[in-house]
């Protein structure tokens, strides 16, 4: 029997960003109502993404840190790797615990959530359809999707072999391989591949473009690279992989390009992660009349709106850069219009971070960006060899890198190194805030810390340190 229900805002997604834009519109006072096919909310991030890949990285940061304590005199055993232990805390402590968290604070707000797959049926109506084929029909006056997306997948990869893995497969920790190549050195590749390293398989990478994570900073990839490749075993760039062979005795790769291997080689395990792909053109969106590009994205304005006016779309449905807190800040954006106040989305920044060994963190312009949008720039470095903090804690190949405008101003700043997506903090509010090079230098850093960088290579800027390492 088919059920029909009627509300101000339904939201189709409860990722990030649909769960945030739900709370903040029954907060608003809108009665609202969540679409999501699964049966927690918390989307890709919290389920498959963002928080079980921090978890996992969390442990290997240990194992890792642990191998080098024995250069400060305290030797630790080879660690004993449980696998089923790993995935139930994984899986019970760090996903439940959040994902139960959501469903509370939807009953506390009163936000219905419909389990099951939704489509429009037209600008006013979307039909749901639960696992046994039950079907809710909601009418709504507006709409926010936030349906997310996908990974990518190749053509010549036998996606269906268990050995060729996706994020979310590379996530159930199925086993550890021996060897085992990620395909694509972007943020997610390069994070699992330091999962698996710390957990004992060898890891190579293939990156097509010259550098990891190639919209980050050169020189801080320069560092990162140089520090990174002492944890994956081949580091190939410039390099494709050509072919993709399941076979018997393991998943044999063919590679073209500057590092290519002569002969086909063999690994155990292949994590594919060369991006992602969004799913506008899986929510029956023409029935609508909202429009979607060619590569499934739907396009909205500054304050998230379609060209439909009562349906609006955030999160990666409706570009990059696919991150959590792009995707929360669009959905609160689209509530609070909803609900009739004058928001709108323009961030200076949002903040991009690599939570690998050592960590990687940029925000605003690049060097690159500067000089193709013809921004007169001066770059200001501090490497952490002068830092005591990194130097206490054998942090020293990290570095914090600022760009100023011809103002002074800041435009831009990376770092490399131990707990820099913690560090960033500073530059992303300096930014928003339109600080200039003294505003960072006159403000007191404690020492001894790593955020100490930022203000040091303010004042390298400033000439104030002018005998560094
Ligand atoms: P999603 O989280 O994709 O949520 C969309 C939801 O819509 C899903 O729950 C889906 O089931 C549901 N849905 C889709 N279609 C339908 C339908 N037709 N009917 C019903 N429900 C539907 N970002 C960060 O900022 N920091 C990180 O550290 C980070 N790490 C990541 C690690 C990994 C391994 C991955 C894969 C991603 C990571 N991301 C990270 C990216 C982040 O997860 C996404 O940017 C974020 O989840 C996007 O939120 P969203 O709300 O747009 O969509």
């Amino acid at each position: 029997m088919s059920k029909e229900v009627k509300t101000q805002v339904v939201v189709l997604g409860g990722g990030p960003g649909g769960y945030s834009a739900a709370f903040r519109a029954a907060d608003l006072g809108l009665d609202t109502v969540i679409v999501e096919r699964y049966n927690t909310l918390g989307g890709v991030c919290l389920n498959v993404g963002c928080i079980p890949s921090k978890a996992l990285l969390h442990i290997a940061k240990h194992i890792e840190d642990a191998k080098h304590m024995g250069a400060a005199g305290v030797e630790f055993g080879a660690p004993k790797i449980d696998l089923d232990k790993i995935r139930a805390h994984k899986n019970e402590k760090v996903i439940g615990q959040l994902t139960g968290g959501l469903g509370q604070m939807s009953k506390m707000r009163k936000v219905t959530v419909v389990n099951g797959v939704g489509e429009f049926a037209s600008d006013k109506q979307l039909k749901v359809k639960d696992a046994d084929g039950k079907e809710t029909t909601i009418n709504f006056e507006h709409a926010i999707i936030a349906a997310g997306s996908q990974s990518i997948k190749l053509p010549f990869v036998p996606h269906e072999d268990e050995r060729i893995w996706d994020s979310t497969a590379a996530l159930e920790l199925r086993f550890v391989p021996e060897r085992m190549l990620v395909l694509g050195g972007g943020i997610i590749g390069l994070e699992m591949g330091c999962v698996y390293s710390a957990l004992g398989a060898k890891v190579d990478v293939v990156e097509m473009t010259e550098q990891l994570i190639p919209p980050a900073d050169k020189d801080i990839i320069k560092a990162f690279t140089k520090s990174i490749a002492k944890k994956f075993d081949n580091i190939m760039l410039n390099t494709k992989a050509a072919k993709v062979e399941a076979k018997k005795d393991g998943i044999h790769v063919t590679f073209e390009g500057d590092k290519a291997p002569e002969k086909p080689v063999k690994y155990d395990a292949v994590l594919v992660a060369v991006g992602r792909a969004p799913n506008g053109k899986k929510v029956g969106a023409e029935h609508a009349g909202v429009q979607v590009t060619d590569r499934g994205f739907i396009e909205v304005d500054k304050q998230l709106r379609t060209n439909v006016s009562n349906i609006f779309a955030i999160g990666d449905i409706v570009g990059q850069p696919m991150l959590a807190h792009k995707a929360v800040y669009e959905g609160h954006v689209a509530a609070e219009v909803i609900a009739g106040k004058k928001h709108y989305f323009d961030p200076k920044v949002i903040p991009s971070i690599a939570y690998t060994d050592p960590e990687v963190a940029w925000a605003g312009l690049t060097e690159k960006e500067a000089k193709e949008q013809g921004i007169e720039y001066e770059a200001a470095v501090f490497p952490w060899a002068a830092s005591g903090r990194a130097i206490a804690q054998g942090a020293t190949d990290g570095f914090t890198k600022l760009l100023f405008d011809k103002n002074n101003r800041i435009i831009g700043g990376a770092i490399v190194g131990s707990n820099a997506g913690e560090l960033l903090g500073e530059i992303c509010l300096a930014i928003e805030m339109g600080c200039d090079a003294e505003d960072i230098a006159l403000t007191i850093h404690a020492h001894p810390t790593l955020y100490e960088s930022v203000g040091l290579a303010a004042e390298v800027f400033e000439g104030s340190i002018t005998d560094l390492p």
